[in-house]
């Protein structure tokens, strides 16, 4: 999405965030960054080009990470930025960051950060704070975000073109928020084809107001949204081409969905046949 260093790099910043304690894909996490070896499993898993080598983990830099973990959760959780504060945890991790040009791992040349000292921690503040202030200078921190999944704190880095990426790679996230989704439909659908007058008001109507409501708060988005709120921004998709190809996958869905539903459904008397006789 921006150049291949600066990718491989936010992905790593949501990969040491991710960490963390907190649920991911409704399923309680513990923190999975606590001793020199946990550390080294972060390390040994990043892409080589970034040049994290895990022989440097040891007992401070793993303090050091630690402490880094905690300022770019910070900034995260502060996205989309609009206020100071999280540039001000952004400035904090900048502190003593120098800046040179040299040819990036593609080959092309661009500014690059010097960190401090090179020690592995310093190394790794100056490239996430670096690969940050990207997004920032350039107004695309709406791309880091928390994954839209009910029961889900997992942070996510959405480098699509599009910016389509809603959810996290821990679970089933995208899999249950579309189940949920399909329900929501169905009930819709049965209540506007309902005899009974007051139930008459779709599902649609009050998922609109939630979303209306939430476009006009304009509060910093310290405040985790609720379940309900995430299902309602998975139902509008922003641009005409995301949303042609929203209504083409829910179809999609609808229609497998309701095989399976007749599927069940057939077993189920069949079964029931199988029990009178
Ligand atoms: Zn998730």
């Amino acid at each position: 999405m921006f150049d291949v260093d600066t990718d491989r790099t936010l992905v790593a910043a949501a990969d040491l965030v991710n960490t963390g304690e907190g649920l991911r894909s409704a399923t309680p996490g513990l923190d999975q960054l606590t001793t020199v070896t946990q550390l080294k499993e972060y390390l040994s898993s990043r892409d080589p080009a970034l040049r994290w080598p895990p022989s440097g983990a040891d007992r401070t830099q793993l303090e050091k990470i630690q402490h880094l973990r905690e300022k770019v959760q910070q900034i995260w959780s502060a996205t989309p930025i609009k206020s100071d504060a999280p540039i001000q945890v952004l400035n904090e991790l900048l502190r003593g960051v120098g800046l040179k040009v040299a040819r990036g791992s593609d080959g092309e040349y661009r500014a690059e950060p010097v960190p401090a000292s090179k020690e592995l921690a310093d190394v790794m503040t100056a490239s996430m704070a670096t690969a940050i202030q990207h997004l920032v200078v350039r107004d695309e921190t709406a791309r880091m975000r928390t994954c839209k999944g009910e029961g889900c704190d997992a942070v996510i880095i959405d480098l699509t073109r599009n910016r389509s990426r809603l959810f996290c790679d821990f679970g089933n996230c995208a899999n249950r928020a579309h189940v949920r989704a399909y329900r929501a439909r169905q009930a819709a659908h049965r209540k506007t084809f309902s005899t009974a007058p007051e139930a008459a008001a779709p599902v649609a109507h009050s998922s609109r107001h939630a979303v209306a409501h939430s476009d006009t708060l304009d509060s910093p988005r310290l405040v985790k949204p609720s379940a309900a709120e995430k299902a309602a921004q998975i139902e509008v998709p922003t641009s005409q081409s995301a949303r042609a190809a929203k209504e083409f996958r829910d179809r999609m869905r609808d229609e497998l969905m309701e095989k399976r539903d007749k599927k069940s459904a057939k077993k189920l008397k069949k079964e029931k046949k199988k029990a009178k006789t």
